[in-house]
C-alpha cells in the first residue's frame, strides 16, 4: 500500500469510516482475521453498529475492529484518528493545540489521541533494542541559562561495521540515578540504560566520558528545538512520551522512506492495547522542580541572575 503524501490527499483517501476500517483491518490482521480467543479464521460480520463487529464462527466471541487497539473505547471517529496518526507521522509531529484545531475536537481529546498514539510509538521503540556497536551518552534538556533546571537524559546509538548510525534511543533516567544538585547521571544510570535498552551481546565501543559523537549530536539539537518550537517546552512528567515519539520518527527515517512511517504507525496502533486517561495522567516520579527549593520561581530567577551576572 502506498499512501498519499499531502494531508489533503490523505483526507480524501481516508475520508470515510469504511476506508479506515479496511486499512485498520489490514494493519491488525495482515494475514487475515484471527479470533483473539481461539485463533479461528472465519467470522460472521455485523454491520448494524457504528463500527463492524466480528463474531468468531467457532467460539462465537465477538470483537469490534477497535478492540485491542489504542483506539478501543474512544468515541472519536476513525477518520479523525487516522488524521491524527498521519499528522503525528510527519517529520515535525504536531502539538495537541494545533491538532485540536485541525480535527475540530477539544484540546483534551486531541491531547488524549496524541498520547495514546505515543503509547503505540513506545511499543515500537520497546520492540527493538540497540545492537552491534553501541554508544551511550548523557545530555541535558532544559534552559541553557539555568543549569539546575536541566532534565538529564540518556542517549544511545547503535552503529554497524561501516560506522553508520542504525538507531537511537533516548531515556529519562530513574531519579535515583541522578546526582544532585548537579543533575548528572551516575554509573548506575548508565548500567540501567545498558541493561534495558541494549542487546546483551552488543559491544560498548566508546567510553562513557567521551564527548558527543558527531553522528548523535544533531539529535540532541533537533530534540531541543522540536520540544521548544512545537510544544513550547515539555515538563518532566510527560517528557518520556515525547522522547519516544522523537525516537520513533528518527528511527523510522533511518530505516524507511517517509511515506512508510504512517503505515508503520498504523500497524503499531492496531496492535497496541489502549492506555486510559487515568493511567496516562497518573503521578510519575520525576526530579524535583528546580525552583521549589527556592520557595518561588521569582526567587529562583533572582538567585540565578545574581549568580550569572558576571
Ligand atoms: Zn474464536
Amino acid at each position: 500500500m502506498t499512501e498519499p503524501v499531502t494531508f489533503e490527499a490523505f483526507r480524501e483517501k481516508f475520508g470515510s469510516v469504511q476506508a479506515c476500517v479496511e486499512a485498520l483491518f489490514q494493519a491488525r490482521w495482515p494475514d487475515g482475521y484471527r479470533c483473539p480467543i481461539c485463533r479461528h479464521s472465519r467470522y460472521y460480520l455485523t454491520r448494524t453498529r457504528r463500527l463492524p463487529l466480528f463474531e468468531c464462527k467457532a467460539c462465537r466471541h465477538q470483537t469490534s475492529i477497535i478492540a485491542g487497539t489504542v483506539i478501543e473505547g474512544s468515541s472519536t471517529s476513525l477518520t479523525k484518528w487516522f488524521q491524527a496518526m498521519f499528522l503525528l507521522a510527519q517529520p515535525g509531529g504536531i502539538s495537541s493545540l494545533r491538532l485540536s484545531e485541525i480535527l475540530e475536537v477539544t484540546y483534551k481529546t486531541a491531547w488524549l489521541l496524541s498520547h495514546k498514539i505515543r503509547v503505540a510509538m513506545q511499543s515500537a521503540e520497546q520492540s527493538e533494542l540497540l545492537a552491534d556497536a553501541v554508544r551511550m551518552e548523557s545530555f541535558g534538556y532544559g534552559t541553557s541559562n539555568f543549569l539546575n533546571a536541566h532534565q538529564p537524559l540518556m542517549l544511545g546509538g547503535s552503529f554497524n561495521d561501516a560506522g553508520d548510525l542504525q538507531g537511537i534511543k533516548m531515556q529519562q533516567p530513574d531519579p535515583d540515578h541522578v546526582r544532585m544538585p548537579e543533575r548528572t547521571i551516575n554509573k548506575e544510570g548508565y548500567q540501567a540504560f545498558r541493561s534495558n535498552q541494549v542487546r546483551s551481546e552488543s559491544v560498548d565501543s566508546f567510553p562513557f566520558y567521551a564527548k558527543a559523537h558527531p553522528k548523535l549530536s544533531p539529535y540532541r539539537r533537533q530534540l531541543k528545538l522540536w520540544l521548544n518550537d512545537t510544544f513550547g517546552g515539555i515538563g518532566a512528567k510527560h517528557l518520556q512520551a515525547y522522547l519516544n515519539e522523537f525516537c520513533f520518527r528518527a528511527n523510522a527515517m533511518l530505516g524507511k522512506s517517509g511515506a512508510a512511517i504512517f503505515q508503520s504507525l498504523l500497524s503499531w496502533c492496531a496492535t497496541t492495547s489502549v492506555c486510559t486517561y487515568s493511567i496516562l495522567t497518573s503521578p510519575r516520579r520525576t526530579l524535583p522542580v528546580a525552583w521549589r527549593v527556592f520557595g518561588s520561581k521569582s526567587k529562583w530567577l533572582k538567585w540565578h541572575r545574581r549568580a550569572w551576572s558576571y
